[in-house]
């Protein structure tokens, strides 16, 4: 079809080699010249698809380009669906799913950690290694077949210690992977922040000073920002993700106390949270709200910043005695607070909780081998291949017969296959639903 509409000075285009570059003009219907176009000739199977495929360069007009499409429209192209250039690679074994997903986390990536992690994916890394537990797998499970072959002869082909030990480590091996999924979505998604704190503590005000954006909506009336509003901010590097709250002060409004329901839940959420209080509040009410948040956070699991808002107001004397008494609050509850004051409408003053923020993130940010679960798919299919196994592990210790286990067993090896698009079971619906997510000529 290019062939047609793109004459070169000499010879034709459908008989040129792969990896060629081509000189050639494009003339509309009434026979005058649309354009001079480099075309670039792809033939099977060394192309991104797999398939013979021709790039054309035009000119950056977007008229020229209308009228180029319109031509080719009319020749019997037509537009292609969304992802559907990786999902015909995937289908042509150009690359397994799980590098067909990383195409679309790759031109999403924000962030140098993102963008490491997807390209990781991408080149293969990651389905290295879900290969390899794939083959101890089906290693596994041909040892068990054999004992099924032979059960009436009563021999115990797999030495029952040997694959106890064998389930054991590669059951390891999957919960090790499913277990980065947080840390990998932390790093695809951004770190989740919650910033709580008493009704006019400055919550909306901080958030515009971080993100440096007037987004969130600022208002003296207390308990106004009701919706949970979400933002992202890089930082150096890292991005974290604001979830804006609506305060912990009990109301008996019915939306504020929705607004504070989802506060909550929302702080089981993040990984980091910054209590924000108003430095100018009484000591009864400091106490009152930073007991009300420590009940709610997971030491073991996040960070607690408290952050002392209206210095400005406040002075540095009264900021100080509202720090021992934060100190004295969180130490009652047996931890250790990291405490810092500010003036949320000044960014500059807000500098510091950034560093306290960014000193917050476990250093994995930066490791060079960054195989993390990124994609709820996997993460779900791990899980499940997790379950199969420990279920193995159970029969295997409990004499349940070598039929029940190699089912297990084979769901195991089914879970994992399908992350690297092996054997789907309702390929249509999974490959639709990965490649409509993807952008359209990709
Ligand atoms: P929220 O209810 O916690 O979201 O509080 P807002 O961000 O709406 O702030 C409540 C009021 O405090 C607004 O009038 C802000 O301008 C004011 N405010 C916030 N931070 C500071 C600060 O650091 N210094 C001073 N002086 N006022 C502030």
């Amino acid at each position: 079809m290019v062939s047609s509409l793109v004459r070169l000075s000499s010879g034709d285009l459908s008989s040129a080699k792969g990896y060629t570059v081509h000189f050639g003009r494009v003339f509309n219907a009434d026979g005058s010249l649309l354009d001079e176009v480099l075309v670039t000739v792809f033939r099977a199977p060394h192309s991104y698809t797999g398939e013979d495929a021709a790039e054309i360069s035009c000119h950056a007009s977007s008229y020229i380009a209308s009228e180029l499409i319109h031509l080719l429209t009319k020749a019997g192209a037509r537009y292609a669906e969304p992802g559907e250039f990786t999902r015909r690679a995937f289908l042509n074994g150009k690359m397994d799913l799980a590098q067909a997903e990383a195409v679309a986390d790759v031109i999403a990536s924000e962030t140098s950690a993102s963008h490491r992690v997807a390209m990781n994916q991408l080149r293969g890394h990651y389905s290295q290694k879900l290969e390899a537990l794939k083959a101890e797998l089906t290693d596994m499970a041909s040892l068990l077949e054999l004992e099924l072959d032979f059960s009436e002869e009563d021999v115990e082909f797999a030495q029952r210690e040997q694959l106890i030990s064998l389930v054991k480590s590669t059951l390891e091996h999957v919960d090790s992977l499913a277990s980065s999924f947080r840390l990998g979505n932390i790093i695809k998604k951004g770190v989740p922040v919650a910033i709580v704190g008493p009704p006019n503590a400055g919550k909306s005000t901080l958030l515009n000073s971080l993100v440096g954006e007037e987004r969130a909506i600022v208002s003296d009336i207390a308990g106004t920002t009701r919706d949970t509003i979400e933002e992202t901010v890089n930082i150096d590097g890292i991005l974290f993700r604001f979830i804006d709250t609506a305060g912990i002060r009990e109301s008996g409004d019915t939306i504020e106390q929705l607004g504070i329901q989802r506060s909550l839940a929302k702080i089981s959420e993040a990984s980091i949270i910054i209590g924000l209080l108003d430095s100018i509040s009484s000591a009864d009410a400091l106490i009152k709200s930073c007991s009300q948040l420590c009940s709610q956070i997971d030491f073991g699991a996040q960070t607690l910043i408290i952050a002392l808002n209206k210095l400005d107001l406040a002075g540095p004397e009264r900021v100080n005695k509202n720090v021992s008494i934060i100190n004295n609050v969180v130490n009652s509850h047996g931890y250790k607070a990291v405490i810092t004051s500010l003036q949320a409408s000044s960014a500059d003053s807000v500098e510091t909780l950034k560093k306290l923020m960014k000193s917050a993130v476990p250093d994995v940010f930066n490791t060079l081998d960054a195989s993390f679960v990124t994609n709820e798919r996997h993460y779900n299919a791990l899980c499940e291949s997790s379950n199969a196994l420990k279920a193995v592990l159970k029969s295997l210790t409990s004499g349940i017969p070598t039929e029940l286990i190699a089912e297990d067993l084979r769901s195991a090896i089914s879970s994992i296959s399908s992350i690297l698009g092996h054997d789907l079971q309702d390929p249509d619906t999974i490959l639709h639903t990965i490649f409509s997510r993807h952008c359209i000529g990709k």
